[in-house]
């Protein structure tokens, strides 16, 4: 009687001690999945935080650019070329092999640059528009001839030349 007795404690313990263990299994699994979730999310705001970072400086630099181009006119401010259309003697629209019209891609151009002036880089006052020739193609152009490009700058636009003298640093 007290063997039988004895036999059925053992079950019942085993069987409590099972649905213990199945329950800290799952606690388990709970815990995992918890925890792997966060790392996700983690991951996730991570991944995010990089794509941010990565679009916001070009999104500065697009309305930058805008804002170079429309303070200028849309003209390059060295020789005066503007984005219309280039044209033939007899007036007619050149056009290209695909039959579209040539137009001048003008460029906004950074007076300091912006490698070496990040927190200047999207600002309005560190812009100045030009035609591809003024800005690297030509003899006379900001990057081919940057002497040129400083002497030019302080006789025709005094204002952003004064700025760029003071932002420049190292002061000789
Ligand atoms: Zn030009």
């Amino acid at each position: 009687m007290q063997m039988v007795w004895k036999v059925g404690l053992a079950v019942v313990t085993r069987k409590q001690q099972q649905k213990q263990w199945s329950q800290q299994r799952a606690e388990q699994k709970r815990e995992k999945r918890k925890a792997r979730l966060v790392r996700e999310s983690i991951r996730k705001a991570k991944r995010k935080a990089k794509r941010v970072a990565k679009a916001a400086p070009k999104k500065g630099l697009v309305a930058w650019s805008l804002a170079v181009r429309e303070a200028a006119y849309h003209t390059c401010e060295v020789c005066g070329a503007t984005a219309e259309p280039k044209t033939n003697k007899d007036g007619t629209p050149k056009l290209n092999k695909k039959g579209n019209p040539i137009t001048v891609q003008l460029n906004a151009h950074h007076l300091l640059e912006k490698r070496y002036y990040p927190e200047h880089k999207c600002n309005p006052m560190n812009g100045i528009l030009l035609c591809p020739k003024c800005h690297s193609f030509g003899k006379f152009s900001a990057h081919k001839n940057g002497i040129w490009f400083a002497l030019w700058l302080k006789k025709n636009n005094t204002i952003k030349y004064e700025w760029v003298k003071r932002n420049v640093g190292n002061p000789v």
